[in-house]
């Protein structure tokens, strides 16, 4: 049930280059390739021939479709966004 994708989902590549660092998009499992349950939608970049989630998934690129709108939203993705964006000095100290 391979699907050929019909073009590249992902963005320029010289982004990096450019100082902008590596470019996040929003991707989840095309269809058939996992259940509908795991269709959730994570922000990732590219690797290669494969993109890498927040949450730490290495997914081909030949198995993921970009999403520019809706989507369930991975929480584990979501909850690292969160935490890596928050300002240092406003976390409780340990
Ligand atoms: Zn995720």
């Amino acid at each position: 049930m391979e699907e050929t994708p019909s073009e590249d989902p992902g963005v320029a590549r010289d982004a990096a280059a450019q100082g902008e660092g590596l470019p996040v998009i929003k991707i989840r499992y095309r269809s058939g390739v996992v259940g509908e349950t795991q269709r959730v939608v994570h922000a990732a970049t590219f690797a290669d021939e494969s993109v890498i989630t927040a949450c730490a998934l290495s997914i081909p690129v030949a198995q993921v479709e970009r999403i520019e709108v809706g989507g369930m939203p991975c929480m584990q993705c979501a909850a690292r966004i969160a935490l890596a964006t928050q300002p240092r000095l406003s976390r409780p100290d340990r």
